[in-house]
């Protein structure tokens, strides 16, 4: 089994999206099932409606799944095997207040150390701990020997015995820590292969560690995806827009050429257009790279406009957001200049909007829109050319420029006589 496990705090991150996407290929590949696990034990950062955004975007990107849970669901589970490790005495009742905890990790601070807990309540008396009325945490006990991760991305990694403390496994609150939950969830849902961010590669001692102290010993496979980073080689934040989902499917990019641009950054492909069910054929997790991707606009809007171009005119009209075949035509000119569903719906927009017109063409205008208005339907631009110079009376540049401008909105843009030919149905609405 793999899974994908988002938290509901916040507008999707194409990270988020890239590691979701990549669970669903390997899920594919190895005729493993997918389960949709929502974190939701953050109780503060958690944000109402977003789970089903979530769930929302994976339906529109065509990553299936067998179920959802929402970890919350697991609460009797995490606080059962909570006690199961307490009476074990491989977890411990920690009574140090966080003001005796920060005294402490400043001081490590200056000491230029890492903070690690000092195990003083690791082995208190029985008799301080039982009756105990005052507020505490539950740690488990850290590791005795160093942990092996085996990492698909990164080759394999040890971790020191030291580099993991005494963390804590239940907040006063007796809500799970984002660690013991999710070691508990992985185990129970019996995933294979965690494929998820480099953000979490320092968790993944610690989420090892429960499990095995719970006495599970089925090796899990890791894969941590390297991070995307923005044009000034930052990591990509909520502070680039880009890297919110909602903001792409808004600025009008198309899911399938997000799920190819996110398979080929960072990665060995055969060739840079493609699609998710080709990318089934050939993806190799473990030929990502280990360094950063770098998130490139313009070579987004290329695949974008690849992959609009791919679309037959019924599909596009429809991703344009209109039921009829012909504007799909329409929409097939301007793709000459437009790269995403935005600009196209733009462009079909001003030749229906009422025309903004710059003052040497208003004349002109007005008198086109005229004679159109009155004009008979001519099936053909020629016939129509004919009767419109002579009706109007203008001809070349005075003709021209303000004759686009009422057939399209716009001072430039594609042949006129191919530009007709979609739109001459439409003649009535456009000079209305
Ligand atoms: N909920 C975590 C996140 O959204 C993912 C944890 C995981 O995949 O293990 O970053």
């Amino acid at each position: 089994m793999l899974r994908f496990a988002p938290s509901p705090t916040g507008d999707m991150h194409i990270g988020n999206l890239r590691v979701a996407i990549f669970n669903y290929l390997v899920s594919l590949q190895r005729d493993e099932p997918l389960t949709i696990r929502i974190e939701d034990t953050d109780k503060e950062r958690n944000i109402e409606g977003k789970d089903k955004e979530i769930l929302d975007i994976l339906g529109l990107f065509g990553i299936e799944y067998i179920n959802v849970t929402h970890q919350s669901e697991n609460l009797k589970h995490h606080r059962a095997m909570t006690l199961q490790l307490l009476q074990e005495k491989k977890a411990f009742n920690c009574f140090c207040t966080s003001a005796v905890l920060d005294q402490k990790r400043e001081a490590s601070i200056e000491a230029k150390k890492p903070f690690r807990y000092d195990d003083s309540c690791t082995n208190l008396p029985a008799e301080l701990t039982i009756d105990n009325m005052n507020p505490f945490t539950v740690r488990i006990k850290k590791p005795q020997s160093d942990t092996e991760v085996i990492d698909l991305i990164k080759g394999n990694i040890t971790f020191k015995a030291d580099d993991v403390d005494s963390f804590i496994i239940m907040r006063q609150d007796k809500y799970p820590t984002y660690n013991f939950a999710c070691a508990v969830d992985d185990m129970i849902s019996d995933i294979s292969l965690v494929i998820r961010g480099e953000d979490h590669v320092s968790n993944t001692p610690k989420q090892m560690l429960v499990r095995s102290a719970l006495g599970y010993n089925k090796k899990v496979e890791y894969a941590h995806l390297p991070i995307i980073l923005n044009n000034d080689g930052k990591k990509m934040s909520k502070r680039d827009d880009a890297s919110s989902v909602k903001w792409l499917l808004e600025e009008g990019f198309i899911p399938s050429a997000i799920i190819n641009y996110l398979i080929l950054i960072g990665n060995k492909v055969p060739n840079e257009i493609f699609t998710m069910n080709e990318a089934k054929e050939w993806f190799d997790l473990t030929k990502i790279s280990r360094a950063p991707a770098k998130f490139d606009m313009t070579k987004l809007r290329f695949i974008n406009h690849e992959h609009l171009k791919m679309m037959d005119s019924k599909e596009l009209s429809r991703f344009v957001g209109f039921a009829d075949e012909e504007i799909g035509e329409l929409a097939k000119l301007f793709l000459e200049e437009a790269s995403t569903l935005k600009e196209l719906r733009q462009k079909i927009g001003a030749v229906f909007a009422s025309k903004d017109v710059a003052d040497e063409y208003k004349e002109g205008v007005a008198k086109l829109s005229e004679v159109i208005k009155n004009a008979p339907f001519f099936s053909e631009y020629d016939e129509f050319k004919k009767h419109i110079m002579s009706e109007s009376g203008l001809k070349g540049k005075n003709l021209f420029k303000p004759l686009r401008i009422v057939l399209s909105g716009s001072e430039n843009g594609p042949d006129l006589s191919a530009l007709y030919g979609h739109i001459k149905n439409y003649l009535g609405e456009i000079v209305k």
